[in-house]
């Protein structure tokens, strides 16, 4: 995806959308979607990577609460990617991803990921240049890896919200006491880094795109929730799984 600027890629659903309809959609396919794990799971020779990406406020909890929890909890895991623990940092960055990447039968959801470490260190300039090249050059091998020797599907989405619905969500942190716990004095500090961060989002969708990216309209949770549901349903039903049947012996 070369020469995405996302200033020029709307954060909302397509004018006249109907959002009723949409919500009414999202429910048969989060029930295809169950139906679909089941068989995934019983199957097991596939492995599913679900990336969110996306800035502070920009959903990504909402999609796990939404559209993963209507599937069994026993074939679905969720690992959100904080600040390197002291023990990660002596590793490559790498390591600590690798780590919990599905095996064969699971969904696995990251909540943020492996390109925060082209993305978080590059715009507070934790590492140089050159090192961002040679890190994302390192991401689409990593990337190729899980694809090509554990059959597993990637799906990589980046959740598009505009920087005024980013302060309207940040200060309802602030209000609301259901999410006062979410509350980060520094979100509003990183917050002004916009344009540096959106900077290298687009490099990302130029750079990391063998596996390609899905820019998801994310200001109105409805609309991204069923962007999310219906791509994940695309890739099982291509899948073509089966049932194991018996076991023989
Ligand atoms: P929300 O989007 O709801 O604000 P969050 O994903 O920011 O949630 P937090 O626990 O608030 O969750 O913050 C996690 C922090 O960890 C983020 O600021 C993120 O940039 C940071 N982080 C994740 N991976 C790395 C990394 N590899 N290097 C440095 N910082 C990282
Ligand atoms: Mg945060």
């Amino acid at each position: 995806m070369a020469n995405i600027k996302l200033k020029e890629i709307s954060t909302r659903a397509p004018k006249d959308w109907n959002k009723e309809e949409t919500k009414e959609n999202l429910a048969s396919i989060l029930a295809k979607l169950n139906e679909l794990q089941n068989l995934l799971y019983a199957e097991s020779q596939h492995a599913i990577l679900v990336i969110l990406q996306g800035m502070d406020a920009s959903g990504k909890d909402g999609v796990v609460r939404k559209v993963f929890t209507s599937m069994n909890p026993q074939g679905v895991r969720v690992h959100s990617f904080k600040v390197p623990t002291a023990e990660e940092f002596s590793h490559d960055f790498l390591w600590r991803i690798h780590g919990v990447a599905p095996p064969k039968g699971i969904i696995q959801l990251f909540n943020r990921s492996h390109y925060e470490d082209v993305l978080v260190t590059r715009v507070h300039k934790l590492i140089d240049e050159k090192t961002v090249k040679k890190r994302m050059k390192a991401i689409n091998d990593f990337e190729q890896l899980l694809q090509e020797h554990n059959n597993t599907r990637i799906l990589k989405f980046y959740l598009h919200i505009s920087p005024e619905e980013q302060q309207e969500r940040l200060q309802e942190r602030i209000h609301d006491p259901t999410k006062q716990w979410k509350y980060n004095e520094r979100d509003f500090e990183e917050a002004k880094l916009w344009d540096d961060y959106m900077a290298a989002y687009e490099d990302c969708f130029e750079y990391c795109n063998d596996v390609p990216w899905t820019i998801v309209p994310a200001d109105q949770n409805w609309y991204k929730e069923h962007v999310i549901a219906e791509a994940l349903l695309k890739t099982l039903q291509k899948l073509d799984m089966q049932y194991p049947g018996l076991k023989k012996g």
